[in-house]
């Protein structure tokens, strides 16, 4: 393992590729753009780091910004905690240290939404302070140079690998870190096999020499999921569809939502719902179904748009417009295939 350092740095400063966040050691920038790479992919998060930059430019103005708002910003990316997490701990750098970013490894991680992984990222990117970050392309890199057959989902490998790692980090411990998370995204590849030919560690790599990288890493088996069933309503009238406030706990609380009820309804079960909630339908048509997988659950939603005379009060429910809802309401990603739908067939609302 001593001596992948050299070559690794070598080819990653051919390599690397250019990101917005990379223009400069800025840790509010690493920080925000390792909590948005978080389970997205990093073309993904380009767009959304720029627009959060330009709303959002200093740790003061994200210690400040309002719910409302903070939320449009992060609309699409999942997770919302770990934005009211970002929100926190802005907070806390604000009050506590001054508004200037901590230096410490220590201090970083207790901040709130940070572990280990991006207290090591932005404490060897920005301070050069030699912490390893272990994510799945570094373990994925790890075991294959190693051939190890070690369960990566175990919590004992992942602190032998940091520890291993922390051994033979150089100096420049952030380009070591980005290296070896750039090696595994666009070499050492999750899916396919890997490019070996194009892989500057080859000549150290066990499971090159073996040809067992396909085999690796193990991981543990996945538990299924657990699918919950949802009719989602989408009621309208007069040009206004109706969305919902969710609960202010538990899955995307505060967030908002096309008005939906457990368990997928037949034709009969919904008339007899909007009849009990006082909603007389002038048209009733089923529309389009969508799945939505989180990490523990998946919800499986079919809908119906239906247009009614009047507008009712729902719990928690506001009345607006398509452009009202792209420009002022948070919508998770779950029900984005809806507000598509309507979009999409905008002479019916
Ligand atoms: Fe991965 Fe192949 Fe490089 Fe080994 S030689 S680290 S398997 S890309």
């Amino acid at each position: 393992m001593e001596r992948i350092a050299k070559p690794l740095l070598d080819w990653y400063s051919i390599h690397k590729r250019a990101l917005p966040w990379r223009t400069d050691k800025n840790p509010y920038h690493v920080w925000v753009s390792e909590i948005m790479l978080q389970q997205t992919r990093i073309e993904a998060v380009i767009d959304y780091y720029q627009r959060f930059m330009k709303e959002l430019p200093t740790i003061e103005k994200l210690a400040s910004c309002s719910e409302e708002k903070l939320l449009k910003l992060w609309e699409g990316l999942g997770y919302y905690n770990r934005v009211r997490n970002l929100q926190k701990a802005a907070q806390i750098i604000m009050s506590e240290y001054q508004s200037d970013f901590p230096k410490n490894y220590l201090q970083i991680l207790s901040l709130p939404g940070i572990g280990e992984y991006t207290a090591s990222a932005i404490s060897s990117i920005c301070f050069s302070l030699k912490e390893a970050t272990v994510d799945g392309n570094v373990l994925r890199v790890y075991m294959r140079i190693n051939n190890c057959y070690d369960n990566i989902d175990d919590n004992k490998t992942r602190k032998k690998v940091r520890e291993d790692l922390m051994r033979i980090m150089p100096q420049e411990a952030g380009n070591f870190n980005e290296g070896m998370m750039e090696l595994g995204e666009t070499i050492c590849i999750p899916n396919g096999i890997p490019k070996c030919m194009k892989c500057p560690l080859k000549e150290f790599c066990k499971a090159y020499h073996h040809q067992t990288f396909l085999e690796l890493p193990i991981k543990q088996e996945k538990k299924s999921k657990k699918e919950e069933l949802y009719t989602v309503l989408l009621l309208v009238n007069q040009n206004k569809i109706a969305i919902q406030k969710r609960e202010e706990k538990g899955l995307l609380h505060n967030m908002w939502q096309f008005p939906n009820i457990e368990n997928h309804l037949a034709k009969k079960k919904l008339d007899d719902y909007l009849m009990k909630n006082g909603m007389k339908p002038t048209i009733i048509k089923k529309s389009i179904s969508y799945t939505h997988i989180f990490t523990h659950k998946k919800w499986n939603m079919c809908s119906y748009l239906i247009r009614i005379d009047k507008k009712v009060e729902l719990e928690n429910t506001a009345w607006v417009s398509l452009q009202e809802l792209n420009e002022r309401y948070a919508l998770p990603t779950a029900f984005q295939p809806f507000k598509k739908f309507l979009e999409e067939n905008n002479e019916e609302i």
